[in-house]
């Protein structure tokens, strides 16, 4: 399927304008399929002229252009030409289409725990088309008025709302405020409804009657969380929540973490989970509720004019998401999360071959933005904004964001109408710093240096800045660097003094001494970016370094200890400093951390790193001490707390201790507090997998026991994870030929398949991926394509052979733009690793 470019789509804006959708949909056909009517009422401003609409049908039946019946077989792919326009016209375009399994266009799944079908409409980026016929680009927004004609004993909701529940399975909407056709939805099936209302919006909450009691459980907080973050968020802005009720859908196999339709947010229905969570995760949940409702603004209110600027949806969704969490919910330690673990993900995408602006000049067509859903357009764009907050101050920015939504409400804008603006409520010329931070890839690092006298007293503290050599853009930057000494009690590092500065190259050529700090009495630790403001690696002084270890379970402040956290990460990532060091800090410090989102990314990153830079005859060693660490951490954890759930999910990840790991499934010797529930069970069960001291046997029989969707998912990847070769062909065949496997049952095998514990035996697969997944990409959709790609990577095989073969694959011309990128990006990490090793 052609991808929509930015010029058909500019061109087809200049012609037409949309008035109304109205779409009909009738769900009570055979499984396959489903009937969609959309009719289209809309203008063209030079009568005569021609364009297209798109569709994807199983079949199509029949296209009416205003009252003339045109010829079904004129469908080119995904796109239907219409010729001789009138200024006023009516599309009608009937057809039969097909339910997606891949998460996309309208997804049908059946719950193995009580065979129940549900479905949920996923339109974003350009999938719309597979749902009903439409001019399928963001900026020819239009009123949808939906029809559903369904099972009598389902429920339906959409963006608008509805009348009374019908009894003849007729449901009708109401006309929604003009939305762009990727936030077009509906959810469909016997779902399970808990209704409530905050400040005159009706809210809904939907889930899988499997999942019911999951949310009666959770209602409470997430209807808590949403009215605390409703309030917030019409304080900010101060403009109303835009949409006529506000309900929140969990639904099964989903590809995203949330999607932002306005009325109807769908999100991942693994955010109800069945069994214990830690607090992180549901940090996580109510970070991603108050993202999604962030996007009821931004993208849904106001939406991107393309895909050039998916960063005015993403970026701001992010930094409110961010915000709000910590402002207004019980979670106020949002911030700390985000400086750990989005902005490592946004680090990361900005230092691979495949970065590019927060703001590219242009994005070509869908296909490229939607690579662009990358941690760039989330975790660095609001780190911008954080960035750009903590420049203008918060007062002008939200005066600056108050006048775009007025000037373009339920209409679309551009990073240009964005910083008009901005520069009309602060006073300032805006454009150097978005040339600098929007339009330019990559990122900064900044050094502390430090020279001290012979008293111990600074001679001189300089930030030093840096950038990549093929991309040598230094930037203005808001920094705090913060002053750290024992306490006088010796009961802990206490922060001395905090002083912002602002870093100017123009001024200063990229080195800035900090005079403030001559003469001063040098601190324990110094550390660049306290506070996180800005968007740059750091690195410590030589001193502040060796006080890490000894200072990080001293250290009060959460968001302190991430930074060093991530600083100590990325030192080893970029090769500066040994995996023992931070194999060592682990051991040292991670038994003391508090803060549970700290610990799970630490032990997942740590795992990462460990699994990948060090060679196979060191690894076990190292792998035995962060088991160690997190044997510790189980220890001293509070019963039935969320550390020692993350603990024992860290220990049973890495030990090799089979006879515990076993009794543990037995309910032999489990820490006291720790519930080895159903989530525990299987992940017990694939380690036991991996390390082949459990087979397909004792696979089958946990999931007779667990029917749930979970409960098959898990098996996939047990059975992908077993170190025998027929497990593994199985395995391999599911990946690069099945099309009849959901996303997520994919997505569940290829997390399985490689595992560092059996380099020889899928060693030939190594050669495998190369030569299939080309041709295994182009049969499926996008999506799932990227994933299994991204997912089924051998990123174990840390070997000159692997980069050879990506560099050969590279060389052909007929790589999906997905596989291309999955590819490079890979090869990066896998360059890395292989650097390290030597
Ligand atoms: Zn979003």
């Amino acid at each position: 399927m052609p991808s929509l470019t930015r010029v058909a789509a500019a061109e087809r804006a200049a012609l037409l304008t949309v008035e109304s959708y109205d779409i009909e949909l009738d769900l009570t056909g055979p499984a396959e399929r489903f009937r969609s009517t959309s009719t289209v009422r809309f203008r063209a401003a030079t009568p005569g002229a021609g364009t297209f609409v798109e569709v994807r049908p199983a079949r199509l039946l029949g296209v009416r252009l205003n009252g003339a019946d045109l010829d079904p077989a004129a469908l080119d792919d995904n796109q239907y030409p219409l010729t001789g326009l009138a200024a006023e016209n009516t599309l009608v375009v009937d057809a039969e289409m097909a339910y997606s399994n891949s998460g996309e266009g309208l997804h049908r799944f059946v719950d193995p725990a009580d065979g129940e079908t549900y479905l949920y409409a996923m339109s974003g980026m350009d999938n719309a088309q597979r749902i009903f016929a439409c001019f399928d680009q963001p900026d020819l927004k239009a009123p949808v008025t939906l029809t559903v004609v369904a099972p009598p004993e389902w429920t339906v909701a959409g963006n608008g709302r509805h009348g009374t529940a019908p009894d003849s399975g007729r449901w009708v909407f109401a006309p929604t405020p003009p939305l762009a056709t990727y936030v077009v939805t509906l959810v469909a099936g016997p779902y399970s409804v808990r209704r409530a209302e905050h400040d005159g919006i009706p809210l809904g909450l939907y889930c899988r009657r499997s999942l019911a009691d999951h949310l009666d459980r959770d209602a409470e907080e997430i209807l808590t969380v949403t009215r605390q973050c409703l309030d917030r968020l019409h304080r900010l802005f101060g403009v109303r929540y835009p949409f006529d009720k506000y309900d929140q859908a969990f639904v099964p196999e989903f590809n995203m973490g949330a999607m932002e339709n306005p009325g109807l947010v769908t999100f991942r229905d693994e955010f109800l989970p069945r069994s214990a969570v830690t607090d992180a995760e549901r940090e996580r949940r109510a970070n991603v509720i108050a993202h999604e409702m962030s996007h009821m603004w931004f993208g849904d209110l106001v939406t991107l004019r393309w895909w050039d600027d998916l960063w005015l949806n993403e970026s701001f969704a992010e930094y409110f998401g961010t915000r709000v969490t910590a402002e207004a919910t019980r979670f106020d330690r949002a911030w700390t999360t985000f400086a750990l673990h989005r902005k490592a993900w946004g680090y990361a995408a900005d230092q691979r071959p495949s970065t590019h602006p927060v703001a590219p000049a242009e994005v070509v067509d869908a296909a490229e933005a939607l690579a662009n859903l990358d941690g760039i357009s989330y975790a660095k764009g609001a780190s911008v904004l954080r960035q750009l907050v903590a420049w203008l101050g918060d007062d002008a920015f939200l005066a600056g964001l108050r006048e775009y939504f007025a000037a373009h409400r339920f209409g679309n804008a551009t990073l240009a109408d964005l910083l008009a603006a901005l520069a009309t409520s602060s006073g300032r010329d805006l454009t150097g710093w978005a040339q600098v931070w929007l339009r330019q890839p990559r990122l900064n690092t900044v050094r502390t240096e430090v020279r001290l006298r012979d008293d111990g007293h600074y001679a001189e503290v300089a930030l030093v800045q840096s950038a990549p050599p093929e991309h040598p853009v230094l930037r203005p930057h808001r920094i705090g660097v913060g002053l750290y000494d024992s306490d006088p009690a010796g009961t802990g590092l206490r922060l001395r003094d905090r002083i912002e500065v602002d870093l100017d190259p123009a001024v200063d050529g990229g080195r800035t001494v900090l005079d403030g700090l001559t003469g001063q009495p040098a601190a324990r630790l110094l550390l660049p970016n306290d506070g996180d403001l800005t968007f740059a690696k750091v690195r410590l002084d030589a001193g502040s370094v060796a006080a890490v270890p000894a200072a990080l379970p001293e250290l009060a402040d959460p968001l302190a200890r991430a930074l060093l956290w991530a600083e100590a990460l990325d030192a080893v990532t970029d090769g500066e400093r040994p995996v023992a060091d931070l194999v060592a800090l682990v051991v040292a410090a991670l038994p003391a951390e508090t803060e549970v989102a700290v610990v799970q990314d630490v032990l997942a990153r740590a795992r990462n790193l460990l699994d990948r830079y060090l060679d196979p005859e060191v690894r076990p060693a190292a792998l035995e001490q962060l088991a160690g660490a997190c044997a510790r951490l189980l220890a001293v954890a509070p019963p039935g707390g969320s550390g020692q759930l993350a603990a024992a999910r860290g220990w049973i990840s890495a030990t090799v201790d089979t006879a515990r790991l076993t009794g543990w499934l037995a309910g032999k010797d489990v820490p006291d507090g720790l519930a080895v529930d159903a989530e525990l069970r299987w992940a017990v069960l694939r380690r036991l997998a991996v390390l082949g001291a459990a087979g397909e046997p004792e696979i089958a029989a946990e999931q007779a026991a667990d029917r749930s969707a979970s409960g098959a998912e898990w098996a996939a990847t047990c059975r992908a994870a077993l170190p025998d070769p027929a497990a593994k062909e199985h395995a391999w065949r599911l990946l690069v030929g099945e099309t009849s496997l959901s996303n997520r049952l994919l997505e569940a095998t290829a997390r399985g398949f490689w595992q560092p514990e059996q380099a020889g035996l899928t060693d030939s697969y190594v050669e495998r991926y190369f030569a299939e997944m080309p041709a295994a990409a182009r049969q499926r959709t996008p999506w799932v394509a990227d994933r299994v790609a991204g997912l089924g990577y051998p990123r174990y095989a840390v070997s000159a052979r692997t980069r050879e073969l990506a560099a050969a694959l590279l060389a052909r011309d007929d790589l999906s733009p997905g596989l291309r990128r999955v590819v490079v990006d890979e090869d990066d990490d896998l360059r890395r690793a292989l650097a390290a090793r030597r």
